[in-house]
């Protein structure tokens, strides 16, 4: 076979997860390359000008980064010299219900356990000892596990089963977070906000095997970050450690199909290179290494015949979150949104990061997932921010930008089409929620702009089902079995063929750590001893 190009490896899709796997490769020595088909690199580190070239930036992919400094690649591909640079809002998290106060997670713990008190002191209670309980299990067992190679289900069982810490864990994941929050803790409110925090990681909030999660995030030590400049100066700067180390990101470039060759032995083949829709051809010596999907990577990349039907079933059968699509209102504004009303009191909600509308008790997620099952609009609980508040570069001076965020069915009475005449309505009923905690969002408002989720996987095809974690964490799909059996060990069953995106271990979001534990396996393959990643 002819190739027009040749390199180490090919990368597709330029996610963080492809930029995080190919910056740890080339500071390692090799010569790597990255397919793009859209115009910039970044996915879902994404900010745009509404309108163009308004000065108004908007981040509408993702814009709560949890933890994102404390990840090991953040420090170790030492991005704040390639300029990113992170906030972490003292009042991280605010829940203001229908009546009465909010709910507030702060940075600070005492003082949400203050505020978690004047909702109820038995809840502030079980908030302290669930943190302490669980901080050793997070930092000891959870946080290991999510940056390293999963392990086959029944050594991890055995493994854990050796510690009080472990058989802790194991204890709790047997309840759903549902069962969780309603037998530790007493308040409607409370109850509904540590439920939000799981559901916006898509977790299904009725399958036992996740009780788990809601203690992790009380004792997790990193809260939501927002990237200064806007998500897109994250990849910005991932693409300018990767250019530095003689990397090479291409956008606009789709491929059409992986090519396989005969290794020499009686295996299946190699994956030795990729043909894009523009008729080139580029070598890979060594690895090939697929950010997308599953059925994208083996149904539509691969020809029938390389791969067996067991392991094209697999890809075939993975399936989607129907809880995480996402409807987003953006609005240029005046003003930031001011929740503080004149009460001097409550001035400091003005300065809430992360602020939640709509959501007063636990069983208003019945009444989400049975309209998700429909295909009908769930009750309005949403979500977002004034990112200008904390960043003021991302609006023109003096000017201002803000967001909400909705869960709603992809698949709107059926049909993603059904979007086109839907849009309007649904803008309305949040602005309207927004406008009745912060009513100067109506007055001080410019131009406002929408985005339902049938557009999502028009711009990431990745993100089926406009499935932002890219699969779904239920059907088994976590750990060893992400993101099916047999491919859990970023490995695609023709050697040199690798699985880097949110399909695989931990998953979604921006965490880099599916492309961090990728980059480890490859290099482990390869026999090359990287530096980086070691500590
Ligand atoms: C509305 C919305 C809000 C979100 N908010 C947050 C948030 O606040 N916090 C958070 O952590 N996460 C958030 N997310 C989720 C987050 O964006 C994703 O989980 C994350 O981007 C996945 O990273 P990735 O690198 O695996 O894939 P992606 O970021 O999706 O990147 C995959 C890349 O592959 C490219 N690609 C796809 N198909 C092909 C192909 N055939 N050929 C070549 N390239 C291809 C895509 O164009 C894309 O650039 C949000 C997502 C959405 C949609």
């Amino acid at each position: 076979m002819q190739f027009d190009s040749e390199y180490d490896g090919i990368i597709l899709g330029s996610g963080h997860n492809g930029l995080v796997l190919q910056a740890y490769l080339c500071r390692a020595g090799l010569k790597v390359l990255c397919l793009e088909r859209n115009d910039t690199a970044g996915g879902g580190l994404r900010t745009e000008q509404l309108p163009g070239g308004s000065g108004f930036h908007h981040n509408t992919h993702s814009f709560y980064h949890r933890a994102l400094t404390r990840m090991p690649w953040y420090r170790q591909l030492e991005l704040e010299q390639h300029g990113a640079r992170y906030i972490e809002p003292e009042l991280n998290v605010c829940l203001l219900p229908a009546k009465g106060a909010p709910l507030e997670w702060w940075t600070d713990f005492d003082r949400t356990v203050e505020s978690f008190a004047r909702f109820s002191r038995r809840d502030a209670e079980a908030l302290k000892r669930w943190r302490e309980e669980f901080v050793p299990i997070v930092e000891n067992i959870l946080l290991p596990e999510a940056q390293s190679e999963p392990q086959p289900p029944e050594e991890r069982a055995a493994a854990l089963q050796r510690s009080p810490e472990g058989r802790r864990l194991l204890e709790v994941s047997q309840l759903s977070p549902r069962e969780f929050a309603a037998r530790e803790f007493e308040h409607p409110v409370v109850q509904a906000g540590l439920l939000f925090f799981n559901g916006l990681r898509e977790v299904d909030l009725r399958a036992s095997g996740f009780g788990h999660h809601i203690p992790a995030l009380l004792a997790s030590p990193g809260k939501a970050q927002m990237c200064v400049g806007g998500s897109a100066q994250l990849a910005r700067a991932l693409v300018s450690v990767i250019e530095k180390a003689g990397g090479e990101v291409r956008t606009g470039v789709t491929p059409e199909r992986m090519v396989v060759e005969a290794d020499g032995s009686s295996g299946p083949g190699r994956v030795t290179g990729v043909q894009t829709t523009a008729g080139e051809s580029i070598r890979a010596r060594q690895f090939v290494a697929s950010s997308l999907n599953p059925q994208q990577t083996f149904l539509e990349l691969l020809e029938e015949e390389v791969l067996p039907p067991t392991w094209r079933r697999r890809a075939r059968d993975f399936r989607y979150n129907l809880l995480a699509p996402l409807f987003g209102l953006y609005l240029n504004l005046d003003e930031p949104p001011r929740y503080g009303g004149a009460d001097p009191g409550s001035a400091h909600l003005d300065e809430a990061f992360m602020v939640i509308m709509g959501l007063d008790d636990a069983g208003q997620f019945d009444d989400m997932v049975s309209a998700h099952d429909r295909g009908e609009l769930p009750p309005t609980v949403m979500w977002g921010s004034s990112p200008t508040v904390f960043d003021p570069t991302q609006a023109p001076a003096g000017k201002h930008t803000a967001f909400m965020w909705v869960k709603v069915p992809y698949r709107l009475r059926g049909d993603p089409s059904n979007w086109d005449g839907a849009s309007e309505e649904v803008g309305r009923r949040m602005l309207d929620l927004w406008c009745r905690h912060a009513p100067n969002v109506g007055t001080a408002r410019g131009e406002s702009f929408v985005r339902p989720p049938s557009q999502t996987p028009l711009l990431l095809p990745n993100m089926r089902e406009a499935d932002l974690l890219v699969g779904s964490l239920a059907n088994g799909q976590v750990g060893f079995s992400r993101p099916f059996p047999g491919a859990g060990t970023y490995r695609g069953y023709l050697s040199g063929l690798y699985l880097c995106g949110s399909s695989s271990h931990p998953s979604g979001n921006i965490t880099g750590l599916p492309g961090r534990n990728c980059a480890r396996v490859i290099l482990a393959d390869a026999g090359i001893d990287a530096p980086p990643l070691g500590s």
